[in-house]
């Protein structure tokens, strides 16, 4: 899910030979922003810096072959969905059976047709962009457009692992729409998925930091993280939260607190550590939702968060 350079695909070649590389520049330059590499370790570093869409591969290369830096692409967690072609020499098809073993999507032999090679790189982006296409679907709600409880799980692992080395704190709101099905039974199913809708856009304008991630956990609640976030901070984004959905002033005709829409927020903090899963943080922040829902509902609870 790389960013296009100039509207163009990027692509990386690896050989050592630098004629080789100069013929394969020749065929694909028109069509595709390219990268260079003459050795195994280059080629690591240079994708792991630019994720590249898709990597041309030698196999015979001194110290590192193509089959190590295939292994060793396919191990890091952001690199091993980058397709693999290997362009080699090597033309038995034990070798070829060893490449497409290892995760390569294609195998070109040398000497190599450009033709053929543009059209099959061709083929294999185009389906990189499908499944690019897909996997951001499938992280996405169908009904409000923000991420989803998949992409929310996920980004949550990904700020807890984060968090156990940066040892900075890390916050959650827990927010969940008050009386939302008496405003379903009031104002229609329909009325309720706009309503569901409008608030999910408002949320971003509070959650403004990079680093942080908003999105539908469920039904008619939401997740905020924010990482490098404490308490005080974490209470300061979700009274804009609140004072937000205030000012949209959705009628809600059937609230027993008033005239308009409003939501409850419990909030946990925690700085990561191994001995606790992010599940725990969670439930932290899922309690204090729960205290502020028996408190009387819009309002905001930080919940202490008791080691287990
Ligand atoms: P509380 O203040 O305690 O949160 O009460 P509540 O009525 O908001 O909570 P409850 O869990 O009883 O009801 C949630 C409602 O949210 C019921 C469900 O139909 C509605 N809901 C969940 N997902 C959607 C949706 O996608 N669209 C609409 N319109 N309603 C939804
Ligand atoms: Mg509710
Ligand atoms: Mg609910």
């Amino acid at each position: 899910m790389t960013p296009e350079r100039d509207g163009k695909l990027m692509i990386l070649l690896v050989d050592d030979a630098p004629t080789n590389i100069q013929m394969l520049n020749e065929t694909l330059k028109d069509g595709y922003h390219l990268f260079f590499a003459t050795s195994g370790r280059d080629a690591l570093r240079i994708a792991s810096e630019s994720v590249p869409d898709l990597i041309l591969l030698d196999v015979i290369m001194p110290e590192m072959d193509g089959y190590e830096v295939c292994r060793k692409l396919k191990a890091d967690p952001v690199l091993r969905n980058v397709p693999i072609i290997f362009i080699t020499a090597m033309n038995q098809q034990e070798d070829e059976a060893i490449g497409l073993e290892l995760g390569a999507v294609d195998y070109i032999t040398k000497p190599f047709n450009p033709t053929i090679v543009r059209l099959r790189i061709r083929n294999q982006i185009e389906l990189k962009r499908q499944r690019d296409m897909l996997a951001r679907l499938s992280h996405l709600d169908g009904l409000t457009g923000i991420p989803n409880r998949r992409a929310l799980d996920e980004a949550l692992e990904r700020e807890w692992r984060r968090g156990t080395r940066s040892l900075r704190p890390l916050s959650l709101l827990m927010m969940d729409i008050d009386h939302f099905k008496a405003y379903n039974d009031s104002c229609g199913h329909l009325a309720g998925d706009d309503c569901l809708r409008v608030f999910a856009q408002s949320l971003k304008i509070p959650l403004g930091r990079a680093a942080d991630f908003v999105g539908r956990y469920g039904g008619e609640e939401f997740l905020a993280i924010l990482p490098e976030t404490d308490e005080k901070g974490a209470m300061i984004v979700a009274r804009e939260i609140l004072e937000g959905l205030a000012e949209l002033a959705i009628p809600h005709p059937a609230s027993p607190l008033g005239m308009t829409v409003t939501a409850s927020i419990g909030i946990a903090t925690a700085v990561a550590d191994r001995g606790h899963e992010h599940s725990w943080l969670l439930q932290g922040a899922d309690n204090a939702l729960y205290q502020a829902k028996q408190e009387g509902r819009n309002r905001i609870v930080a919940a202490p968060l008791l080691s287990s």
